[in-house]
Formats: structure tokens, sequence, C-alpha cells
């Protein structure tokens, strides 16, 4: 997370360095109108920068998930920056249709020239056939941003369901490259001869790139290997479906902790931990907890051998420490980061000692039976919490029950509420920020 929450400030502070160098600001008049035509372009340069950077997260390349310590951080930087883009294109759209709907209500007086005369504009240059363009990029300009409202409205209420959100997401592609035409016919023609320019111009050439590649249907295209599904066992009491898929040995292998989409056919993509070590087979196995549409119905719904695509592996999840004791924390459906990690343990040599805390709100005795004998073949201390009994598990807690907690390092799998709660209170126990792990189980 420390990552990301670093990428906005520099990101936007660049743009603005580099905009400012562009925009002899010490010349500029103090009055509405000329203020209004450069901070129109400074809006219209951080928005379009803003969301060629959106399209690009969206394409799950792995080296930009390494790079920003795992695809939902990634996609929790995508919908950062989709938010800030929002208010970009809200400020550029307040300075551009805003500004005259105050000179027609009579709180503004119409500005008297028309800047830059068109006569000193060469018709045949190419800034010539830009200016041609204007009214045109004026117009997609309004009638995208109406559409991108409607989409980011559709992405942010999380009523609407998933598959028309990712549906409708799809279109901001299109949207995207609408935006790119009126930002190449309206942007200052000056900008293109200096950084700002070229700042912007690389951006938009990949976040072209990346909104075909979208629309084309490319995502993770690379990561994807067709399986089919080769067993499954459905826990009732915890409405859990254990479900084993088949490769063929195609599966390129996993790190323990990370994570796959798993799409049945005519189905959207859905990301499920993988329970199950890297193994020679190739099959992953997976913990389903039903909470929805798609996971409600799985179990009734399948049977052996039915087709299912696999994208991944992703995340950064890994157990990867320098600390000599680890704290597992599992927030009900979490403990599938952690199921595998304690296979590889049972076959492993293990380097440092662990306490695994597994919160539960409906503890299977058959599923908990699993979980306890795979814990203690790894040697893992496992604190079976039933949250029905005894309350929320709270850091402080937890430090009672684990050895030497101060050396250790938390790694956390569950509820993004949860994991907030708990990455407070160790950070007001003292414990480092960079020694709290999680995967954020939400992508939206
Ligand atoms: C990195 C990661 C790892 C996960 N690992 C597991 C796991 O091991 N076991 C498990 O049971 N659950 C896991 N989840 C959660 C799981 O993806 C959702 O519970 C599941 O997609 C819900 O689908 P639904 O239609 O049944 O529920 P809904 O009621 O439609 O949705 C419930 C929640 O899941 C999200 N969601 C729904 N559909 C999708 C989708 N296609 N893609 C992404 N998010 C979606 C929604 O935003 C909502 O927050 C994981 C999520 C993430 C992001």
């Amino acid at each position: 997370m420390r990552r990301i929450k670093w990428f906005m400030p520099v990101f936007f502070g660049l743009l603005t360095l580099l905009w400012v160098l562009a925009e002899n600001l010490q010349l500029l008049p103090w009055s509405y109108f000329p203020i209004r035509k450069v901070l129109m372009q400074y809006s219209g340069i951080l928005a379009m920068a803003t969301m060629s950077i959106i399209m690009l997260l969206a394409l799950r390349l792995k080296p930009l998930e390494k790079l920003l310590n795992g695809l939902d951080k990634s996609y929790r930087l995508h919908k950062w920056l989709g938010i800030s883009s929002l208010v970009f294109i809200l400020i550029h759209w307040f300075w551009t249709k805003g500004s005259k709907y105050l000179v027609n209500w009579g709180l503004l007086d119409k500005p008297g020239g028309k800047g830059r005369m068109l006569s000193s504009i060469d018709a045949s240059s190419f800034e010539g056939l830009l200016h041609s363009l204007r009214h045109s990029a004026e117009s997609v300009g309004e009638w995208g941003f109406y559409v991108l409202l409607l989409l980011i409205a559709i992405a942010l209420v999380k009523k609407i369901n998933y598959p028309i959100f990712l549906t409708t997401h799809k279109l901001m592609s299109v949207v995207y490259l609408l935006f790119v035409f009126h930002s190449l016919v309206l942007l200052k023609f000056s900008y293109w001869q200096q950084p700002i320019g070229w700042f912007v111009a690389v951006l938009i050439i990949i976040g072209c790139w990346a909104s075909i590649q979208s629309l084309l249907g490319n995502i993770g295209q690379k990561n994807k290997v067709q399986g089919y599904v080769e067993s499954f066992h459905f826990y009732k009491s915890n409405h859990v479906l254990n479900l084993s898929v088949g490769t063929s040995k195609q599966w390129p292998g996993h790190e323990c902790g990370q994570f796959a989409f798993v799409t049945f056919l005519g189905q959207e993509p859905h990301p499920f931990t993988i329970a199950s070590m890297p193994n020679s087979s190739g099959s992953v196995r997976f913990h389903i907890k039903a909470i929805g549409d798609f996971t409600d119905r799985l179990n009734a719904s399948i049977k052996v051998g039915d087709p299912v695509t696999l994208e991944g592996p992703y995340g950064c999840f890994n157990f990867k420490s320098k600390t000599d004791h680890q704290i597992w924390v599992a927030g009900g459906i979490g403990i599938a980061a952690f199921t595998a990690r304690m296979e590889a343990l049972v076959n492993a040599h293990q380097t440092c000692s662990v306490d695994l805390f597994y919160c539960t709100q409906s503890p299977d005795p058959i599923f908990i039976q699993y979980i306890s004998s795979l814990a203690k073949q790894a040697n893992v201390k496992l604190h079976l919490w039933d949250v029905n009994k005894q309350g929320f598990l709270n850091a402080k807690q937890i430090i009672e029950k684990s050895m030497n907690w101060a050396g250790s390092d938390v790694w956390f799998c569950g509820p993004q509420s949860f994991s907030s709660a708990l990455q407070h209170a160790f950070d007001e126990l003292g414990l480092d920020k960079s020694k709290f792990h999680y995967e954020l189980f939400q992508m939206r």
C-alpha cells in the first residue's frame, strides 16, 4: 500500500511541475477568463494523464503488479486514480461549460477578446487542421464526459452487481479513445514542443495501446490456461466449496498465497486464492465461500469435467520475510491463503515459527478438522477463534497468545474492515508498518 500511496503525489507533482515550466504564469493577467484558459488546460492534462495510467493498470501486467506489490493493490490504485480523474474532469467541465453557464446567468461578463486570432494560424498547417476540428472535439469531450459520469457511478455503487459493472466498465476504453481525440485537438499546440507535451504524448500512446488490448479482450490472455473440474466437495456448515481444477500440467505454478481468476463457461472471471501448494500434476485447489450470486450457485451448477479457465497466478502475498516468527490471521475464507503455505511447510524445512489465528463465524467440524490436522503437520500453532462465542479478535488478544510478537511480522487475509482495524491497532502497538502484510479480498 505504501507504494501506491506514494504514486499519486509523485505523479501529479511531476505533471504539475512540467506544466508550470510550459506556462508563463508570471505574465498571466489576474482576471477570470485568462485564468480559466490555463486551468482548463491543466485540469485536462491531469485528467488525460491519469486516465492513461488507469488504462495501463487495467491490463493486469505482471511487471506492474510486482512493482505495486500485488494485483489487489494495483486495482486499489486503479480505483483511486479513477476517482481522481473524475474530480479533474469535473473541474475541467466546470471551466469549460460552467463558465458559459455563469455568463448566461449574468454572473460573469463575457470576455472581450477571442484569444489567439484564427487568422494567425495557417489553415493548411497541422495546427490549422487541428483548429478546424475544435468544434467536433468539444462535442466529443462533452458527451464522453456524460457517459464517463454514468460509468464511474456504476463502478462506485456497489449495489450494482459485478457482471453489470464488468460489462459496462469495458466501455471505459471507448470513452478514453474519445478523450484522446478531444485532447489531441484541444491541448494547447505549443505544449507538444515541450516536456509536458512529450510526457502526455507518451502516456496517451500507452493508454491507447492499453485500451485497444482491452477492447480486443486481450487482458490477462497470456496468463490463461484451460482446465476442468477435477473434483469438488461442499462443506455444508460454513458454505465453503473445495474445488479442484485439473490443468493437465498446463498450470505454470504459483507461490503459496497467490490467487487466480477462475472462469466457468458463460460466467465472468472471479478471483480466488490458490489453496493448494504448487505440485507437478498441475492440479490447483480453491476454497470458495458462498456469499453472493455466483458463489451461491456454484456448488449446484458444476459437475466433474466441466471446463474452467484459470488466469494467473497473481499476488505478492508470499510469506517472504526475514523474521523468525510469523503471525498469520485469517478472517473467514481468508484461511485459503494459509492452507497452501501449510501444505508446503509439511514437506519443507521450516525456518520460522508460526501462530495462526483462524477466525470464523460458521465453524464446520470437518473443515476445522482439516485445518487442525494440516497445522499440526506443518508445525503451525493454530488458534481457532469462534467469533460467535469469543467476539471479534483484536491485536491485544493476538499478542497475548503469540510468542515473541515484537520480533514477528503479521500476515493477514480476510475482510477489509478487519484488516484496517488490526493494521491500526498493531501500528499503535509499535509494529513497523512494513511488517503488516495483507491481501485485499476486494477489487472494486
Ligand atoms: C485477491 C482476492 C482473493 C480472493 N480469494 C478468495 C478465496 O480464496 N475464497 C473466496 O471464497 N473468496 C475469495 N475472494 C472473494 C471472491 O472473489 C468473491 O467472494 C466472489 O467473487 C463473489 O462473487 P459473487 O458473485 O458470489 O458475490 P457478489 O455478492 O456478487 O459479490 C460479493 C463481493 O465480491 C466481489 N466480486 C463479485 N464478483 C467479482 C468478480 N468477478 N471479480 C472480483 N470481485 C468480485 C464484489 O465486489 C463484492 O465485494 C477473493 C477476492 C480477491 C480480490
